[in-house]
């Protein structure tokens, strides 16, 4: 069940409700523009008429810890939509971003929603947002945003796009819940990972420090080795890596 909206708050706030009154694993909700599109934390998605909204409900029977293995399944669907459209290899930086030209082009904001008495998983909601028109951005994230306007020649059909996202979405979830096979997921991730051996700069809400992003380990963590030697294994949605 694919649900189109003119403009919606939020598409992960909507299917959230819409999973809360019952909804199916699979409802996916589109929207042409989005008024509070989300980032992680609070932040805002900026979200104008031309991009790409699009949430997908699922239901998994999997514990809450391997959620990151979800956002990492969207962002290489993202990739995967891309190369299978326009030809071009884009980059995953740890967790949820797509890159090109080390530009933001896509971002994924996965949200669940836990039993209240057991803590386990009654379901999640990945978003994508995904910019499309005219790359004007505010001034405050012109520098690290970025368009398939700058991507591709080629005409671009959001719906081609969705259809692609979700074609290459199903298969990588329906694999890796048939076997739970992390170390392939990561395996895929790890090479259209960027920034392993460089600097980084980690970002969070208790400090923020430079290090060298090492590898992706076996539960999904990026570890930065900082430069008193000591190996951080960073696990958290609330870090965010820049280039320094
Ligand atoms: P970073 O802050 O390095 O961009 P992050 O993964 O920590 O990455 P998120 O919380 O996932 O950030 O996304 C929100 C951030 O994305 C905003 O704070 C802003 O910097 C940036 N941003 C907002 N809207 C867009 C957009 N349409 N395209 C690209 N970047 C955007």
């Amino acid at each position: 069940r694919i649900v189109v909206e003119e403009c919606v708050t939020s598409t992960n706030t909507l299917l959230r409700q819409l999973a809360m009154e019952g909804a199916p694993e699979g409802t996916v909700l589109v929207a042409q523009e989005q008024s509070e599109g989300r980032g992680r934390m609070g932040r805002a998605f900026l979200s104008p008429r031309g991009g790409v909204y699009l949430s997908i409900l699922l239901r998994p029977p999997m514990d809450a810890e391997h959620l990151l293995f979800l956002t990492m399944i969207a962002a290489l669907s993202v990739t995967d939509a891309i190369r299978g459209l326009y030809g071009v290899e884009l980059s995953i930086k740890w967790v949820n971003d797509i890159l090109y030209d080390r530009r933001k082009l896509s971002g994924i904001l996965t949200e669940a929603s836990l039993d209240g008495e057991s803590g386990s998983l009654e379901f999640a909601v990945v978003g994508i947002g995904l910019n499309c028109g005219e790359s004007v951005f505010p001034p405050e994230i012109a520098s690290r945003a970025a368009s398939l306007r700058e991507v591709t020649d080629k005409p671009i059909s959001r719906c081609a796009l969705c259809a692609a996202l979700l074609d290459a979405f199903w298969p990588r979830y329906d694999a890796f819940l048939a076997q739970m096979d992390t170390a392939a997921l990561l395996s895929d991730y790890r090479q259209r990972l960027c920034m392993l051996g460089e600097r980084v700069e980690v970002l969070s809400a208790r400090e923020t420090y430079e290090g060298v992003a090492l590898d992706v380990d076996a539960n999904g963590a990026l570890l930065v080795k900082r430069d008193d030697g000591s190996v951080a294994a960073l696990r958290s949605g609330e870090i965010s890596i820049r280039t320094p």
